[in-house]
């Protein structure tokens, strides 16, 4: 009895140095990251809601380049490891894919000559090959990048290439995919096209990027 008596008087003690507001012992404090978005403004813009992306026009040849955090494409920034999961990713990246759900030309017509786009942060290729069966449970976050709070977080990026009929003649481009990822709430484009630059923010209300 004495013995339980001292061992709640001792945690009481180590209770009280917790409250206290010690942060010697981060570990358990996880609520008090939540916030941590907002302050992680150094780590290259990963902010949910928010994607950036460039184009580069020169002559007849443009390329755009997107990155955006996986949570804005797919809702969730893990490895997939459900049928769910990986559906909705594999259907992600077939949009990603498909550049007449991404981006519509103005002025000018202009081929996809390649595109490249990387999910391999959601898609591990053993999950995707072979066994989407009984393994439900193995959702450890290895290959995943953790932040200061533990959180996993990851990026999806694309990389396309087209061809331009005739690139003087590009006026604009909207970019539908804001229509196909309503949670990129601001997409932020740089571009540069015939020594011209310029930068914009976009929405699903206002998706056109003007070169003038
Ligand atoms: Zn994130």
């Amino acid at each position: 009895m004495r013995i339980i008596t001292l061992l709640f008087s001792f945690s009481l003690l180590i209770c009280s140095y917790c409250f206290a507001g010690s942060h010697e012992h981060d570990e358990h404090h996880h609520d008090e990251h939540h916030d941590d978005e907002e302050k992680h403004g150094t780590q290259d813009a990963h902010l949910h809601g928010y994607a950036e992306a460039n184009v580069v026009i020169d002559g007849n040849s443009l390329e755009f380049n997107l990155d955006s955090p996986s949570a804005n494409i797919v809702g969730f920034e893990y490895e997939a490891s459900t049928q769910s999961e990986i559906d909705t990713v594999k259907a992600a990246e077939k949009t990603l894919k498909n550049t007449k759900k991404m981006f519509s030309f103005k002025g000018t017509s202009c081929q996809a000559k390649k595109v490249l786009v990387d999910v391999s942060a959601l898609l591990d290729k053993k999950t995707d090959a072979a066994h989407n069966t009984e393994h439900d449970h193995h959702d450890e976050h290895h290959h995943d990048e953790h932040g200061d709070d533990g959180e996993v977080h990851s990026d999806v990026e694309a990389n396309y290439q087209f061809v331009c009929k005739d690139g003087s003649k590009l006026k604009s481009i909207a970019l539908v995919l804001l229509n196909s990822f309503p949670a990129i709430e601001t997409l932020k484009v740089d571009w540069v096209k015939d020594g011209k630059q310029g930068s914009v923010k976009l929405s699903g209300k206002s998706n056109e990027v003007e070169f003038k």
